[in-house]
């Protein structure tokens, strides 16, 4: 068995922490199986991101390098980790499941005559083979599963191992050629929202959940979503946590009813939407069903206000229900954070 490590440089060089706990990974699954490793990173002038892991372990460094490698693009990606494979001879590929990453590796198996197999939440080895755990179904069922077909190439999901941490040194790298017909295609740039519009934060410790509660009529027999986008903007601002919202609330805008206009599909947590990590989270104006629920089941300590004393989250969801109004304690919350 050969193994090999695949990573791409960020545009300062180094490599991102999700390269570095998929590099940790790596290290233990080789360990586990009794077999050498070899890095290949892809990058501008990768040679100071192989020094600085120079000491993780692996047998031999390879690099495939140049300004055409610096950006995320199928065609070059592609062919770069193509060159790295059949340099090392792979039968079996780790590589962190980025965007960049997940939108090259299934083509790349399909280039090697390999498999991929895409969310790997956990590598081990079971009988002195490789095995690998993901889920189904809407993260419902977990599998633990192994593959006969190589080179098996595996998007191996962030926060399953601890970065790899250690000293830097010479690598000495090989370089590998790669010949590249002209790219068609030009990256012309990047376009993201200002950090403060970036609502989804998957590095913050709470994820702030609105439901369609913020959009419905209250007491007073008024709908308040202007107050509701400002005390939901407000909590973010001050809180810095992740925003999640049900598929009711962000259905609404495609009914043509008030909405919340910085809430989109992404930010969708549940069965058919995202299932994030966070230590913490804090459910608002929500009922707690069971389909947006199970998008909770990676989440630390749970916490939900709705008025209804006999929701979803009352109902063994969540650790501390508060049966409340959420505009007036998100104001006070505001109040209480301001500083
Ligand atoms: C196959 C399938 C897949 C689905 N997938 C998902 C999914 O991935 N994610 C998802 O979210 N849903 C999903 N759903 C929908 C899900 O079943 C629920 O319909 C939805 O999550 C309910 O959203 P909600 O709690 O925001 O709205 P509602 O059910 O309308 O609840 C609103 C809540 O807000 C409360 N409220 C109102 N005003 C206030 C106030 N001032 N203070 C405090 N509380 C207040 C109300 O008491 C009520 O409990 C799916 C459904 C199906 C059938």
């Amino acid at each position: 068995m050969s193994i090999l490590f695949l990573a791409h440089t960020e545009p300062d060089g180094t490599l991102a922490k999700s390269a570095l706990e998929s590099l940790a990974a790596t290290v233990q699954l080789a360990q586990s199986l009794g077999t050498p490793f070899t890095v290949g990173l892809i990058g501008e002038t990768p040679g100071p991101a192989a020094d600085a892991i120079a000491t993780c372990g692996a047998q031999k460094f390879l690099t495939v390098s140049g300004p055409e490698f610096s950006q995320a693009r199928y065609a070059t990606d592609a062919a770069a980790a193509e060159a790295l494979c059949r340099a090392a001879a792979a039968t079996l590929v780790t590589a962190p499941a980025t965007s960049r990453w997940n939108r090259v590796l299934p083509g790349l198996a399909h280039r090697l005559g390999g498999r991929a197999d895409t969310h790997v939440t956990g590598v081990g080895v079971s009988n002195g083979q490789p095995c690998v755990s993901r889920w189904f179904y809407r993260q419902r069922m977990e599998a633990v599963f192994t593959r006969s077909t190589r080179p098996w190439i595996l998007a191996l999901e962030g926060g399953i191992a601890a970065p790899w941490q250690g000293a830097a040194g010479t690598a000495h790298p090989d370089a590998v050629a790669v010949t590249l017909a002209a790219p068609r295609t030009q990256v012309t740039g990047f376009e993201a929202p200002a950090a403060d519009q970036q609502t989804i934060r998957p590095d913050a410790e709470l994820l702030f959940v609105t439901g369609a509660g913020w959009t419905k009529k209250q007491a007073d027999g008024e709908v308040k979503v202007a107050e509701a986008e400002t005390l939901i903007r407000e909590f973010l601002r001050l809180s810095r946590s992740s925003l999640g919202s049900t598929k009711s609330l962000v259905d609404l805008g495609g009914e043509g009813q008030s909405v919340l206009p910085f809430l989109s599909h992404l930010n969708q947590i549940g069965q058919t939407g995202s299932t994030p990590r966070h230590a913490k989270g804090l459910s608002t104006c929500c009922h707690g069903e069971e389909p947006h629920t199970v998008g909770w089941r990676f989440i630390g300590e749970r916490r939900a206000i709705s008025l209804d004393a006999n929701c979803g989250w009352a109902r063994g969801k969540a650790d501390i229900l508060y049966v409340a109004d959420a505009f007036a304690v998100m104001a006070k919350v505001n109040a209480l954070l301001a500083p």
